[in-house]
């Protein structure tokens, strides 16, 4: 018997291009996908209902006698029919229907009809029941299981996927779909064999417990759920295990240069600081590349770890590239690099996107020559940039990159036969559920501890009524020698139009506050301009600065003690938490007033809340996660991954850790089951390492 996997569609009855075509847009090509293709909810209809027992807001099938039929002018035309059973009546009611729907309705005519019940001008009616009508001869009874109703898509009804479905249920058997988990795997875990979960899936008998089923958590689900996921675990492992087998330059650890640099500082480092620094020095110390992923909240001092690892590769000899996200934080990096380890006699070339002519000749020469720590955005990535002697790669800010451009870099150092070590450094919480499927290829290290001396960001949630009161805050505080941030956000995705809204903003504020002085900042001005802006708030020579969300990564001025973020309601919880990281820095206590457009949405509401009763970043992040789910949580570049099939990794997270451990023995026995199950599950294009 052929294998489902390679049987197409058009194989069964009645699919010809066109519907083949309709299918593929729901990702179906081949029975296997049907098969796969789980039901969002289920009806019962397995049991008729008298028509006397029926009430409003029920959904029923229901079996009758035509009566009447007539064509109602009301307000607007409809059309009646009345039935009968032994124990009442009911009509059933349609305002779209052809002719010969019309023709069909004779009176004496048997029907049986599935819908939701409602009280209608003529008593309890039908609105558009599916309907059938049954002949003399037929059997009385009802559906035997519950009914699916399945995704759809336009064009593709319910009872045309129920058919597709019913067709490749017929040809299903544990020869044609193997069960790819191995006996000892499926019995530890208590698994329901695949064949049997699909089926239950697909046909739930009348007494299954339609809450769990739809909630996702019936063991036949689960079933399912459970080898996506497993799946899921061995690509990244396997990713894993490619780069384990790949050799990386040792790096001994320099305590020397380590120490001018730590005096140099004017701060001891915090515990936490130290233990992560220590962790990642034991890495880079192996003839294996790194890849450690270093979790600390804003503001807890990740670019001292960061300077610090880069010492232990500069020392011996190699070179290191320090990757950010936006302009604005590489050019910060490079001032605080800079200071740090011009001291130290090492040199900092710089390189963005916009750096042009002469200058990204220049550039580019030093990094083919050499020079010890190259900074920049992710123009790094770029095929003429050509590293001399690439140790180490530093990425800050993660969440901004996908995990294809971190493998693009990693290859970048790859050439001379070594893999180059990679840090890791994001200011996102990424929630452990998401950590464990997301970046199962990574060691993780937590900087769980702020510096000493940090006060707590006060965070008040205000509507936009109480602008004018605001600015007098704002007035007020400025006088009193403190510095203050002006967020404008419009919806994400357009830059430009937040840029727009920036600027009205910056006007309008120059017009009120006259004695103030005031700087705007944006994506859309020219790096020299945003730099110069930057570094005369820096020097406390502008006292507001009006911004997009362009200073939402990085940005580091301790003397800034209060921020306004416009909107608030449009941005994720995780933005919101690092734009409220850029205060708070200094000894002063710091506001955040988050400054809201009503009527705010239950759900708007329920995230500012959340702002305002915590800064710890983890909360916010599980918090967001429950609100927004993974994709929106990782990114729109790492969504791609996280797209699931049958599983759901919030509702599926309890599984994870029997998943992992399944992973393991699967890779430990080197199962020939795992390709088949990557193959199964995880598109192609889709797999980690297969850039
Ligand atoms: P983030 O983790 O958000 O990247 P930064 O590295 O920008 O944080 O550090 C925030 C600020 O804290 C910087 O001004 C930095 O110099 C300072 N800082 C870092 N570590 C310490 C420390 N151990 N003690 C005091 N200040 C520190
Ligand atoms: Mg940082």
């Amino acid at each position: 018997m052929t294998a489902l996997s390679l049987v197409p569609v058009t194989a069964l009855k009645g699919v010809g291009e066109s519907l083949a075509g309709k299918l593929a847009r729901l990702g179906l090509g081949t029975l296997q996908d049907l098969l796969f293709h789980l039901p969002l909810r289920y009806q019962d209809r397995t049991r008729i209902s008298p028509m006397g027992s029926l009430y409003p807001a029920q959904d029923a099938v229901i079996e009758g006698q035509i009566l009447s039929c007539e064509l109602i002018q009301g307000r607007r035309r409809s059309l009646l029919i009345r039935l009968k059973d032994g124990s009442g009546t009911l009509s059933l009611r349609f305002y779209h229907f052809h002719p010969a729907q019309l023709a069909s309705f004779k009176p004496g005519a048997r029907l049986r009809c599935y819908g939701e019940v409602r009280t209608g001008a003529s008593g309890l009616e039908l609105y558009h029941p599916e309907y059938r009508l049954i002949s003399a001869g037929e059997p009385q009874a009802a559906e035997q299981s519950l009914t699916p109703i399945y995704p759809a898509t336009e064009g593709l009804t319910q009872q045309r996927l129920r058919q597709l479905n019913e067709q490749a249920l017929q040809r299903l058997t544990e020869q044609s779909l193997p069960d790819l988990l191995p006996e000892p795997v499926r019995k530890r875990y208590r698994l329901m064999p695949l064949v049997e979960a699909l089926r239950y899936l697909h046909r739930p008998p009348p007494d299954a417990d339609l809450e769990q089923l739809a909630a996702g958590t019936h063991p036949a689900r689960q079933r399912l759920a459970f080898e996506e996921l497993l799946a899921h675990q061995l690509s990244l492992h396997r990713l894993r295990q490619q780069l384990r087998a790949q050799q990386a330059t040792a790096l001994p650890p320099s305590p020397e240069l380590i120490e001018r640099f730590i005096r140099n500082l004017g701060f001891s480092l915090t515990c936490a600081q130290q233990r992560v620094a220590a962790e990642i020095a034991h890495d880079l110390a192996q003839p294996l590349p790194m890849l450690r992923l270093v979790q600390g909240d804003v503001g807890a001092g990740k670019t001292v770890v960061a300077a610090l690892a880069a010492l232990q590769a500069l020392a011996a000899g190699f070179q290191v590239a320090l990757m950010a996200p936006t302009e604005i934080l590489a050019e910060q990096h490079q001032q605080n690099f800079a200071r740090w380890l011009k001291p130290l006699g090492l040199e900092v070339a710089w390189l963005a996107g916009k750096l042009k002519g002469k200058a990204r000749q220049k550039a580019l020469a030093q990094i083919a020559g050499g020079v010890p720590m190259v900074i920049g955005t992710h123009a790094l990535f770029q095929d003429e940039v050509q590293f001399a002697r690439l140790a180490l790669v530093i990425i800050d800010e993660q969440h901004r990159f996908g995990v294809q451009q971190r493998l693009a870099l990693r290859e970048k150092g790859a050439i001379s036969g070594f893999c180059p070590h990679q840090l890791i450094m994001t200011a996102t919480p990424i929630p452990r559920t998401l950590a464990m499927s997301a970046y199962a290829d990574l060691d993780t290290s937590i900087l769980d501890e702020l510096p000493p001396g940090r006060t707590p960001v006060n965070t008040l949630v205000l509507a936009d009524s109480r602008r004018a009161e605001v600015i007098e805050r704002v007035r007020a505080a400025c006088l009193s020698g403190r510095q203050i941030y002006w967020v404008c956000t419009l919806i994400e995705q357009s830059e430009e139009l937040s840029c727009e809204a920036a600027e009205t903003r910056f006007s309008e504020l120059v017009a009120t506050l006259p004695e103030l002085a005031i700087g705007l900042l944006h994506g859309r001005m020219k790096s020299a301009e945003k730099a110069a802006i930057m570094d005369a708030f820096k020097q406390g020579k502008l006292q507001l600065l009006v911004a997009t969300t362009v200073i939402e990564v990085g940005v580091d001025v301790a003397n800034a003690s209060l921020m306004i973020i416009e909107n608030p309601e449009r941005l994720g919880l995780a933005q919101l938490h690092q734009l409220r990281g850029r205060i708070g820095r200094g000894s002063a206590a710091s506001h955040c007033v988050l400054l809201y457009q009503p009527p705010l949405s239950a759900q708007g509401r329920e995230r500012l809340a959340i702002m305002r009763e915590t800064t710890d970043g983890f909360v916010i992040a599980e918090k967001d996660l429950e609100l927004r789910g993974p994709g929106e949580v990782l990114g729109t570049r790492q969504t791609g991954q996280l797209q699931f099939t049958v599983a759901d990794l919030m509702r599926d997270a309890p599984l994870l850790p029997a998943v992992r451990e399944a992973a393991e023995t699967l890779l430990k026995n080197h199962s020939p089951h795992e390709s088949p199950v990557l193959e199964r599950w995880i598109k192609r294009g889709q797999r980690y390492g297969e850039v």
